[in-house]
């Protein structure tokens, strides 16, 4: 048996993750100050010949960056996805779940409303069409402020071909762990609080270059003004707060949402004890990871070996990992010592590391399939590139490995996708509709009437159902004669060399 030993400790991997975020914030203060030139250039372009087209995508890449550039935290909870790839839209909504029943439910609730409110403005609009097309994408990042308070900000990018500007909404929830309860800034803040905070806030835009000039409007007096409304979204962070004000709350839009952001040592005499207490006598999450010992552990490579004389297919699966899926998928292939590609999205890495390790250990494949599930053919290129850089990193970060294929989002691709990604763009040639059908049987016999030699079946392995239809497929497959290979391993029992921007959808020539 060939072995080989891949040592590696959760001590490095903490060492490597700072590393790689001073080296990630290096690359994005790189990459933004390119942009920044090309933004200037393009935004001269514009001047010269409007595109509302362009202007939205450049929107959308800047409000991206307003929080957090360099990482998206989602270390606590579990992630919960909801993808849609139906004729009403593209959805991918990605929210935490804290196994707590009055957060969880509250979130749910959160993540229904944009879609059902997504849902009716398409319904009002007229079904979408080729020259008119939707898309909702919410995801999520979190503020860990002690092991039981936490800020989630929900990041909301809604996408349509009627509006001459996305939609941008940034929304912030804080919890209390603990307690299962939502902190309102009447929990952790008394007195004249408000009128202490609107004052920093209204001094904060009076002395800055960007927004002094606009603050003698009623808007401004408006918005900035001591209520309660107009500073409940913030987010808690360890040593400060921080307040979102929406869009059009203070200035007109093109200022995007503004905030302030106020170190809790200022605002010691508004602070209820209680919250001080906790923050004075947790521990930070990291630092307790830190702590963990060396644990080395080994990879061996499989015992499998692929005739290129005998028929073959690779299964894929998109949009995961997902603990209750994935891993019963994992364990079927292991049963029959048969290997798939699994398209991950970066946003569900850092929280389920043990499954991609497994998926390597087990010889099957990791690939891109972009960090939160945006369609890559309508983003600007560093938005664009954002979304395939994240997942790079966060797999290479978290396991060790790098991956070398994406699967573009909705199988979406144009040229300009082919001509910014470095790496094979992988579509498939069999597709059982598993997202829509959500049924094992029909999965399972669309896949076994249709499959042949070289194909590439597209599943999602966020569905009971497919983990349920790989049961019974891949025993049926093997009995038909085929060997269960990598996307990877495909092309190369076939001799071909896969090269970076290009499409591949089977492993056949005909
Ligand atoms: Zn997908």
């Amino acid at each position: 048996m060939n072995k080989r030993t891949y040592r590696k400790t959760r001590m490095a991997r903490n060492r490597k993750a700072r590393r790689f975020r001073f080296y990630g914030l290096i690359a994005f203060l790189i990459t933004l100050s390119i942009f920044s030139f090309r933004f200037l250039e393009k935004n001269k372009s514009i001047n010269e010949a409007a595109s509302l087209e362009d202007l939205s995508k450049e929107e959308i890449s800047e409000i991206e960056h307003i929080i957090t550039p360099s990482e998206r935290n989602k270390e606590i909870g579990d992630i919960q996805s909801i993808i849609e790839y139906g004729t009403k839209g593209l959805i991918a909504a990605h929210y935490p779940i804290f196994h707590k029943t009055n957060i969880d439910l509250k979130t749910q609730e959160l993540i229904n409303g944009y879609i059902e409110e997504f849902k009716n403005e398409i319904e009002s609009h007229g079904l979408p069409n080729k020259s008119n097309q939707y898309e909702l994408n919410i995801d999520y990042e979190i503020n860990i402020v002690t092991n039981n308070i936490i800020s989630v900000t929900f990041n909301v990018l809604e996408t349509s071909s009627y509006m001459a500007h996305p939609i941008v909404e940034i929304e912030t929830k804080s919890y209390d762990l603990s307690n299962d309860l939502d902190i309102e800034l009447s929990n952790i803040m008394d007195g004249e609080y408000l009128k202490f905070i609107s004052d920093i806030s209204e001094n904060h835009f009076n002395v800055s270059d960007t927004y002094k000039d606009n603050i003698d409007s009623s808007i401004f007096r408006e918005g900035i003004y001591p209520s309660i409304e107009n500073y409940s979204n913030f987010i808690l962070k360890e040593d400060s707060i921080v307040f979102i004000f929406d869009k059009y709350q203070l200035f007109s839009g093109n200022f995007g949402m503004p905030s302030v952001e106020i170190p809790y040592s200022d605002l010691k005499d508004y602070i209820k004890p209680s919250l001080f207490q906790v923050l004075a006598i947790e521990e930070y999450p990291s630092e307790v990871e830190a702590e963990i010992e060396e644990k080395p552990i080994d990879i061996p490579v499989p015992n499998r070996v692929i005739d290129p004389n005998i028929p073959m297919i690779a299964l894929s699966f998109d949009d995961g990992p997902n603990k209750k899926t994935t891993i019963p998928i994992l364990d079927t292939l292991k049963e029959y010592n048969s290997v798939a590609t699994f398209f991950v999205l970066g946003n569900r890495v850092s929280n389920n590391v043990d499954i991609l390790e497994r998926i390597i250990e087990e010889g099957s494949e990791i690939g891109n399939h972009s960090y939160s599930h945006k369609e890559l053919t309508k983003l600007s290129n560093d938005a664009l590139n954002e979304q395939i850089l994240l997942t790079q990193n966060a797999v290479k970060d978290h396991i060790g490995w790098e991956p070398k294929l994406l699967r573009p989002t909705y199988g979406s691709y144009n040229d300009n996708l082919k001509s910014q990604v470095q790496m094979p763009l992988i579509l498939w040639s069999v597709d059982p509709m598993d997202w829509k059908s959500r049924n094992a049987k029909a999965v399972t016999n669309h896949i076994l009437e249709n499959v042949k030699d070289g194909d590439i079946v597209l599943m999602h392995d966020i569905y009971d159902s497919t983990a349920e239809a790989v049961k019974s497929l891949v025993p049926k497959l093997i009995d038909m004669g085929y060997q269960l290979v990598t996307v990877s391993e495909l092309f190369e029992a076939r001799g071909e060399v896969l090269e970076g921007g290009q499409i591949y959808n089977k492993g056949s020539l005909d």
